[in-house]
C-alpha cells in the first residue's frame, strides 16, 4: 500500500519494513517498540534514518497515520540523513578534511596507507571494509593522543586514557574519572575542528561543565573555537555516513 504525500517529492511506503522515498532515495524507517513510551514519537536518527517509537500497545498503522501526518517535519529534516558511504574501491573519503580515494591494491604486500591524495588497501577485496576500519580507528587515535597529550600538557592536566568510539549522539566526552572519549570520525575532519574537539575535551579535565571559566580555557588552547562549531553544524552530521554498510 502507498500513501503519497505530494509535497517535497516525499513518499510513505508502508511495506514490512515500511520506508520513505525522497528524491529517488529509500530512507529506512525503523521501528521501535517501547514499554515505557506513552505517546508515538518521530525522530531522526543521521545514521539509522526515521526512528518511530510506538508504545507498547500501538499498532504499526497508527504508527503509520502519525508518519503520514508528520510528514512536513520529516520532510524539512530529512537532509539530517546522509546517504551512507560504504568502504569501497573508488569511495573518497575526507582524511583530516583532505579527499582521499579509497584505491585496491591486491598484488601489493603491506595493508593500507595514505600517499598523494589515495589511501591503498592491499589484499583480498572481501577484506578491504575491515581493513579499513581498523586503519582509520587506529589512524584516529594516534593523531586525537597527539593534541591531547600537547593540550593536556599545556594545562598541565592528566587523563586516564583516551578511547575510540562511534556515536551519532556526541563527538567527544570526558569521564569523571579522567578518561577522555571521542569518535574516530574527527579523523575525517578538517585538523583544526578535530583539534578544537579535544581541546574542548581536555579543558574538562579541568572543568566538568561549560562555565565561562571553562571556554575561557579552550579560547587559550584554541583560538578559532566559533569557526569550529560553525563547521561543525554544517558539516558534521555529513561524516555518519562514510564506513556505513
Ligand atoms: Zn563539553
Amino acid at each position: 500500500m502507498k500513501m503519497s504525500a505530494d509535497r517535497r517529492n516525499l513518499e510513505l511506503v508502508t511495506d514490512t519494513p515500511p520506508y520513505l522515498v525522497c528524491e529517488g532515495r529509500n530512507i529506512p524507517i525503523e521501528v521501535k517498540r517501547s514499554p515505557r513510551a506513552v505517546r508515538i514519537k518521530l525522530r531522526i536518527d543521521p545514521r539509522r534514518g526515521v526512528v518511530l517509537l510506538l508504545p507498547k500497545r500501538a499498532s504499526l498503522k497508527a504508527g503509520m497515520i502519525f508518519l503520514r501526518q508528520e510528514i512536513d517535519w520529516i520532510a524539512s529534516n530529512i537532509k539530517r540523513i546522509p546517504e551512507t558511504v560504504p568502504f569501497r574501491d573508488g569511495v573518497m573519503l575526507p582524511l583530516l578534511g583532505r579527499p582521499h580515494r579509497i584505491t585496491h591494491v591486491p598484488e601489493q604486500r603491506g595493508f593500507v596507507w595514505a600517499e598523494d591524495g589515495h589511501i591503498y588497501v592491499a589484499g583480498a577485496a572481501e577484506h578491504l571494509p575491515r581493513r579499513m576500519k581498523d586503519w582509520t580507528r587506529k589512524l584516529a587515535k594516534t593523531e586525537i593522543s597527539v593534541w591531547a597529550a600537547d593540550y593536556a600538557g599545556k594545562i598541565d592536566a592528566r587523563y586516564s586514557g583516551i578511547t575510540l568510539r562511534d556515536q551519532v549522539t556526541r563527538w567527544g566526552s570526558c569521564s569523571s574519572t579522567g578518561r577522555l572519549n571521542f569518535s574516530w570520525r574527527l579523523l575525517l575532519m578538517p585538523e583544526e575542528v578535530m583539534r578544537y574537539i579535544v581541546a574542548h575535551e581536555v579543558a574538562h579535565l579541568r572543568h566538568m561543565n561549560h562555565s565561562a571559566a571553562f571556554w575561557a580555557l579552550v579560547d587559550e588552547l584554541h583560538p578559532r573555537v566559533e569557526h569550529a562549531k560553525k563547521w561543525l553544524k554544517s558539516n558534521g552530521a555529513d561524516l555518519h555516513k562514510y564506513g556505513v554498510e
